[in-house]
């Protein structure tokens, strides 16, 4: 984790709505989401598949495809020459061409499918560089291309090899070079490691923090593996059915979960330390989009559902343990008007660290 964080922030989206238009009417995928990403800090957005995590970052980088919109929100980037920030929902296709690779670069899912196995490596890696610095001699996109392979790793006589002569972990590392190429102030990355064994995974994670460290980007990491967040994070958001139902610090939620669904995903991994135990799983599926349950979305599988659960859905706020800004949780147990005590979430099992 990086100690030298600052609280100064280089990305923040606030009250973002994404829908997504079907035959038979609109899904909301997003609700009302407002999280901010810290200069030089990792962000870590965790939950299962369909609670929005990619929708968040796609909606907020303009990547949706149709049927996906964006329907209200604003999203801003804090240039590091200070100045004034950029609305990336409202800037024009020039504009936010500039800013794509140059300011905010992204790390897709699945390697194979975002490399083009018709070009070698070295070809792909000029292109980004050839399309945004126009201006670079192909001895510099060249000697680029060298230095960014020999960044993640990579021995450079791989340049000239197709993405199919590579192994997983080594695709997936181009990849991390490709997004590196223009020296990006915040890198998104999207289940990077999700298709790699958990020894390639970890050796990707290192290389990650050690990437970060060295040239001081900010990095959101989607993910829908919250133990791996532990170590790489600084901080955390649990996303469930289109919310951030909990967000804060690393290490507290993860010492402290407050939100019984970030205790479940606590508990789904197996941990390589202390005594075995059983793995106890969250039971039954994420709602239905199209047919949420009334109030809070989590009521159908949470073990603490009480009456309130059924009626309204909880605000994200500072629970009793931790100060309102640190931690946040949207949950009935921990409402202000809630006749419940908070319940007594212990430290839930991870496995080991990064
Ligand atoms: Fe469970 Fe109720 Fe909290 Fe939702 S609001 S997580 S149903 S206790």
């Amino acid at each position: 984790m990086n100690d030298a964080r600052s609280e100064d922030p280089v990305l923040e989206i606030k009250n973002l709505c994404v829908s997504y238009g079907t035959g038979s009417g609109e899904v909301r995928a997003l609700e009302n989401i407002t999280v901010t990403l810290n200069r030089g800090e990792v962000l870590g957005l965790a939950g299962e598949s369909g609670s929005g995590k990619s929708t968040l970052v796609y909606g907020a980088t303009r990547l949706l495809s149709p049927p996906g919109i964006v329907t209200s929100g604003e999203v801003l980037y804090h240039p590091p020459t200070g100045g004034e920030a950029v609305a990336i929902l409202r800037v024009d296709d020039d504009k936010l061409r500039q800013l794509r690779w140059n300011d905010i670069a992204i790390v897709f899912q699945g390697s194979m499918n975002s490399l083009s196995p018709v070009f070698r490596i070295e070809r792909q890696l000029t292109d980004v560089i050839a399309k945004h610095r126009p201006a670079s001699s192909r001895i510099e996109r060249s000697t680029r291309a060298r230095e960014l392979l020999k960044m993640v790793g990579i021995p450079q006589d791989r340049l000239i090899a197709y993405p199919h002569q590579l192994s997983g972990g080594m695709r997936q590392r181009v990849m991390i070079a490709m997004a590196m190429a223009l020296n990006p102030d915040v890198v998104i990355m999207d289940e990077p490691t999700t298709a790699l064994d958990v020894v390639m995974q970890r050796q990707i994670l290192q290389e990650i923090l050690r990437l970060r460290s060295k040239l001081n980007f900010s990095v959101i990491f989607i993910t829908h593996d919250v133990s791996l967040l532990i170590e790489l994070a600084d901080r955390i958001a649990i996303m469930y059915a289109g919310r951030i139902v909990e967000e804060g610090p690393a290490q507290d939620l993860y010492r402290n979960p407050q939100h019984p669904y970030t205790y479940g995903l606590l508990n789904s991994f197996p941990s390589l330390h202390g005594e075995r135990k059983e793995i106890v799983g969250i039971p039954g599926s994420p709602p239905d989009l199209q047919n949420m349950p009334s109030g809070c979305p989590f009521t159908p599988r949470c073990p603490f559902a009480f009456e309130a659960c059924h009626k309204s859905m909880p605000p994200l706020t500072g629970s009793d343990q931790f100060p309102r800004e640190a931690h946040v949780v949207a949950c009935h147990l921990h409402s202000a008007d809630s006749a419940r005590v908070p319940i007594e979430l212990s430290s839930p099992r991870v496995r080991g660290s990064v």
